[in-house]
């Protein structure tokens, strides 16, 4: 039986790695929705490779250009949020969320409705509204797998086996851009220096946020919302290699590792393949060429963020969503040049102390409109 399989966000990193798996197994899927931005060309051509029922742009201002270039492919053209929305919706058994930001969490929760499995790059949608999220794929019966490498690395490891055994989980962390940089140099960071990674190649936006740590501190969330463990028991271990993803440690002194090289194929197509495994096309793991692994203990003064998030899980109820809009918010006024790389975490840290004092604060948001309250307040407090 072909599976019926949707991706939005398919011309980002994540989405193109998915597509890529897609493609190579054709026979086995009907694809239903792709959904992309303003690379009209890669999503027609994408389209049209996997003969995608619908494909939609994010921007009601492309509609035209997106109809043109599907012009006899068989496919329908779309745009617009409503849109996306309404694609998300279409019954799909599996649909990866692969769009960055907030933005892709109303379109997560309309593929969840559908019941089916919501494989989730995501993380943005778990750290602002993981609680609406649950309850969400709860009441459709759907399954929501984790897509980023660490928590599909933690999923694995954890197979089997039951909460109650585990001491802790770690998740690694490359260190991002500025790993080694002398700490007194990391104000003058500009963005094109911040936009390269040692060893994943991965959209602009969680790029930068490797090297601020605000990745790994989402993370951390994203893992607590994913599998229920307590903040005091997630820990983050700087590994410059990428190879060890995650690690789960239990109380008999026994500790399960991921190990893997940095190629997102591999957990997109693990949430793909679910519960079964099947080959992937990506390198095997050579140890003796790779010869040492390193660790190190991340330190907070370079990566504030880490600490910042441990406060948002203590405060809990509309923290996530305020923190992640605040990121967001941060993040572009770094890339426009409005602020430095060493002024996001502060000005995340005062929009959390500024709206911890507001009505509602401490509550769960409960509906999209109740997270795009917070969103809103924290944007506009934290725009520099
Ligand atoms: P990307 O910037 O390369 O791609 C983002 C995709 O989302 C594109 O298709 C873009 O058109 C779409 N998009 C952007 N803004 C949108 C909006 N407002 N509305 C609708 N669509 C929009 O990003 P990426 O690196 O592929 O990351 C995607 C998600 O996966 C993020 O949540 C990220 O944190 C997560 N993730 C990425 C990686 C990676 O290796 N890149 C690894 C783990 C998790
Ligand atoms: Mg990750």
């Amino acid at each position: 039986m072909t599976r019926r399989i949707s991706i939005l966000g398919a011309t980002g990193s994540v989405g193109i790695s998915g597509v890529d798996l897609i493609r190579r197994d054709l026979d086995r899927y009907q694809v239903v929705a792709l959904t992309g931005g303003r690379n009209i060309a890669r999503l027609a051509q994408q389209a049209r490779d996997l003969r995608a029922e619908i494909a939609v742009t994010a921007h009601d201002d492309l509609l035209g250009e997106l109809r043109a270039a599907l012009e006899g492919s068989g496919t329908i053209a779309a745009a617009g949020r409503e849109a996306l929305i309404e694609a998300a919706a279409r019954p799909a058994d599996w649909v990866l969320s692969a769009i960055v930001g907030a933005a892709g969490l109303a379109p997560g929760l309309a593929a969840l409705a559908q019941g089916g499995v919501l494989a989730l790059a995501n993380k943005e949608s778990l750290v602002c509204a993981g609680a609406l999220l649950r309850q969400a794929g709860k009441a459709a019966g759907a399954t929501i797998l984790p897509v980023d490498s660490e928590h599909s690395a933690l999923f694995q490891a954890l197979q089997g086996e039951t909460l109650d055994s585990v001491k802790d989980v770690t998740i690694t962390a490359s260190g991002g851009a500025f790993r080694d940089w002398p700490l007194e140099r990391l104000a003058a960071a500009t963005v094109a220096e911040a936009s390269t990674h040692p060893n994943w190649a991965m959209g602009q936006r969680i790029t930068i946020d490797s090297a601020s740590m605000f990745n790994k501190a989402m993370e951390v969330i994203e893992a607590r919302e994913f599998f229920g463990i307590g903040p005091d028991r997630i820990k983050v271990l700087v590994h410059p290699e990428s190879i060890i993803h995650a690690v789960v440690s239990h109380h008999d002194g026994g500790s399960i590792a991921h190990l893997g090289a940095p190629d997102m194929r591999h957990a997109i197509g693990y949430a793909l393949n679910w519960p079964e495994r099947r080959p992937l096309p990506v390198a095997a793991l050579d140890l003796a060429a790779l010869g040492s692994l390193t660790f190190r203990q991340p330190d907070e003064r370079r990566w504030p963020a880490l600490r910042l998030a441990r406060e948002v899980m203590a405060a809990g109820g509309a923290a996530g969503a305020v923190f992640n809009a605040a990121k967001e918010q941060a993040l572009d006024d770094f890339i426009a040049g409005r602020i430095r790389f060493t002024d996001m975490a502060p000005r995340v840290e005062a929009t959390l102390a500024a709206l911890a004092g507001q009505p509602g604060f401490g509550i769960d948001p409960a509906s999209l409109d109740e997270v795009h309250h917070w969103d809103a307040l924290s944007r506009e407090r934290t725009a520099a």
